[in-house]
């Protein structure tokens, strides 16, 4: 079942944040979310209402019986939202970062069976994803989420979005950790309203477990993310147009696919095995000659020769790259053993 998390990014006021709940309320919706502490880059911008706001959000869950969640990145955010008995908690980008302020949240998490959320690193590390997800698991949490919100774009990138959708970094993680649910935040991914719908629905493609949108009754009023934040009403409409892709109901025309897949890769590994022993060969010739195992030029010639077919046949370059480094690696190594 496909998880759904909305709200504001932050909590502002009480009257702000029981407005967005109950507008809230008749969508689909499993958690209702607001940040109280918000880690902002610059001190001169809202840092959020802090612990005042854990009422407010007591009250919204009691008056519309939504369940609740927030950002926590101290250990005294988790004691005071456990207190007030938050369904679900996250750890956001910045504190997925560092391994001791993971480490310290997990141990104040012991016990709480709520559920957790972890957000990706804000640079393409999915190790540190992975890392926070596993010390969660050490400490016993049994409900763990993850959330992809993208990662940091380099400064010379110059993408429509606030970050890189890397979609890399979700495929990686199920491949992974294939059990944890993987829900898609495209507010933070696209920082841009007019794009949520379309990276939502990239990650209903893909095959991820949920959503968690922003959600603000006058997003341009608002005193974090104003650009990315839909209204209640543009949310209701993204997710009732959501095409959700359903598994298994194409496994019967995927099998006949998947096994010349197969074969493929058989061909492909016979061939690689083949080039080994022959480099291999190359190797013990060079030894004889005493000439030095790398030749730069051959290999740039190969590359140039293999760059020009991938074009020819609409390959890209970056696989090509990739891969003929990857062989010629390999090639180098077999050679100075
Ligand atoms: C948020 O969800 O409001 C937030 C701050 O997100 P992130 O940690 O992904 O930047
Ligand atoms: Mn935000």
């Amino acid at each position: 079942m496909l998880k759904y998390i909305a709200g504001p990014c932050a909590a502002e006021t009480e009257q702000q944040v029981l407005a967005v709940a109950q507008a809230l309320q008749p969508c689909k919706i499993d958690f209702f979310r607001a940040g109280l502490w918000k880690p902002r880059t610059s001190p001169h911008s809202f840092q959020g209402v802090g612990e005042r706001g854990i009422e407010w959000m007591t009250k919204a869950r009691d008056m519309f019986g939504l369940k609740i969640c927030t950002e926590v990145a101290t250990t005294q955010h988790v004691q005071l939202c456990r207190d007030a008995g938050f369904d679900a908690l996250w750890i956001g980008a910045r504190t997925v970062s560092d391994p001791f302020a993971v480490q310290a949240l997990c141990d104040s998490l012991k016990g709480y069976a709520g559920v957790v959320m972890v957000k990706n690193p804000i640079s393409a590390d999915v190790d540190l994803w992975i890392g926070a997800i596993s010390r969660l698991r050490k400490v016993g949490i049994e409900n763990i989420v993850a959330v992809h919100r993208g990662v940091n774009q380099n400064a010379y990138q110059n993408g429509n979005m606030r970050n890189d959708a890397a979609w890399v970094m979700p495929i990686e993680l199920k491949r992974t950790m294939p059990d944890i649910p993987i829900v898609c935040d495209p507010s933070h991914i696209t920082g841009n309203a007019a794009l949520v719908p379309i990276i939502a629905q990239q990650a209903m493609q893909i095959g991820l477990d949920g959503l968690m949108i922003e959600v603000h009754c006058n997003p341009h009023e608002a005193l974090s993310d104003a650009m990315q934040q839909l209204t209640p009403e543009q949310y209701r409409q993204l997710i009732d147009g959501l095409n959700v892709r359903t598994q298994n109901k194409a496994e019967k025309d995927l099998l006949q696919l998947r096994e010349q897949i197969n074969e493929i890769d058989s061909q492909i590994w016979a061939l690689i095995e083949q080039r080994m022993t022959i480099s291999k060969h190359i190797g013990e010739i060079k030894q004889q000659h005493n000439m030095p195992v790398l030749q730069p030029e051959r290999y740039q010639q190969i590359l140039h020769k293999r760059l020009q077919w991938a074009q020819q046949h609409n390959i890209e370059e970056q696989l090509v790259n990739t891969i003929m480094q990857a062989i010629h690696e390999a090639s180098v190594k077999q050679q100075i053993q």
